[in-house]
């Protein structure tokens, strides 16, 4: 399981410059190594590999060129335009719009990355080859080997350094206790426990704040200075939520590894669900892929175990008797005519997941096994 950590770094003037020629350095090259592939194409129908050029590197560098950086954040830049290309030809071959790979101007360019070696972590004192040691922000413990270091700066001329580490997952226990966990119409999740998950408020504040600050800068004239103001506004709020949403939905999915050994959620497929208007908001808001995905990464360093299981009918059965009782996205509460149970629409599909977790993800169609299409009964409300 590989885990990013993001601390802010503070540089002196002296490092700042360092950090400042490093990644002009590598912008410069990379519009070389572009400009490279583009002529060897179209003069000679050459198409240049990443191999290619970390060999015309290295003579570069024995000429004495790309002094003063350290070998492998030069690799990495090759790397990256590797990428970039190798997305291109992807695109092409799938008929998209292609976009090909463009060349860097100033300000374009905002990071580098040690790919392995060349770095050093020493409590809050980072150490990068050819640069110095620099003070961190350390906010956090990182966990595990850290793989790769990458140093960013931010549009506010902040500087940060993203070191992704990875953790050996630990092997699961068996186990003895499983929720089953329902994405909610009306709130973010409703629990086999019984229990739902609300939005906190001032995340519902902040997210009003965004649509007026939206609205705001919709009003405005394309190219003016007010609309330019207006959208620093809006990127700035935009930031604020997306960081209390984040903070929020590491809570929540610690509070779920904590009550079980077995975390069940259902399979959506969100892009499917995003064409559906009445969803769309409440899965794009509520991130519940990053939910799931926060969930899988603590579990995995917990020894848990998350099961993601065919959702079909979890909302319609009765999760008491087995029964289909259809009912629409405006029915809140789920009524059994069979046995009587009446319950919350979506802790009664929670229970429905959890039971399908508990079976292990082969999930059966419920109309073959529990009941047949002609029991069906159709919801009193
Ligand atoms: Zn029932």
């Amino acid at each position: 399981m590989k885990t990013a950590y993001n601390f802010r770094m503070y540089p002196n003037r002296h490092q700042e410059a360092q950090l400042e020629l490093t990644i002009d350095t590598c912008r410069h090259l990379y519009n070389l190594a572009l400009a490279d592939r583009k002529n060897a194409y179209e003069l000679e129908s050459i198409s240049r590999t990443y191999e290619d050029q970390a060999a015309m590197l290295v003579a570069e560098k024995k000429d004495g060129n790309f002094k003063g950086i350290f070998s492998q954040v030069l690799q990495d830049v090759l790397r990256r335009l590797d990428k970039s290309f190798k997305a291109f030809f992807r695109r092409v071959k799938a008929g998209e719009e292609p976009g090909y790979p463009r060349f860097k101007g100033d300000g374009w360019y905002k990071s580098f990355t040690y790919p392995q070696v060349g770095f050093k972590l020493d409590g809050s004192k980072l150490t990068l080859s050819k640069i110095g040691t620099i003070r961190i922000f350390k906010h956090r413990e990182v966990e595990g080997r850290i793989k790769t270091c990458t140093i960013k700066k931010d549009n506010l001329g902040h500087w940060y350094v993203i070191l992704v580490s990875e953790v050996e997952d630990v092997s699961p226990i068996e186990p003895k206790t499983a929720i089953g966990v329902d994405v909610g119409v009306k709130s973010l999740v409703a629990l086999s426990s019984g229990e739902t998950v609300e939005y906190p408020r001032y995340y519902v504040k902040a997210e009003k704040k965004l649509a007026v600050a939206q609205r705001n800068l919709s009003r405005k004239k394309k190219g003016s200075a007010n609309r330019r103001k207006a959208k620093a506004k809006v990127a700035k709020i935009s930031q604020d939520v997306q960081h209390h949403r984040d903070e929020f939905l590491h809570q929540v999915s610690k509070m779920l590894v904590d009550s079980a050994d077995l975390i069940v959620f259902e399979n959506l497929n969100i892009s499917g669900m995003l064409k559906n208007h009445h969803l769309a908001k409440h899965i794009s808001d509520h991130a519940w892929g990053k939910l799931i995905q926060f969930t899988q990464s603590k579990a995995a360093k917990a020894g848990k175990v998350v099961e993601l299981v065919n959702a079909a009918y979890t909302s319609q059965k009765c999760s008491r008797c087995g029964i289909i009782v259809p009912k629409t996205l405006a029915e809140r509460v789920h009524r059994c005519p069979n046995c009587g149970l009446e319950m919350d629409r979506d802790i009664n599909a929670s229970l429905n997941i959890r039971t399908l977790g508990l079976r292990g993800s082969a999930y059966q169609d419920p109309t073959s096994t529990l009941s047949k299409p002609s029991k069906q009964v159709r919801s009193m409300t």
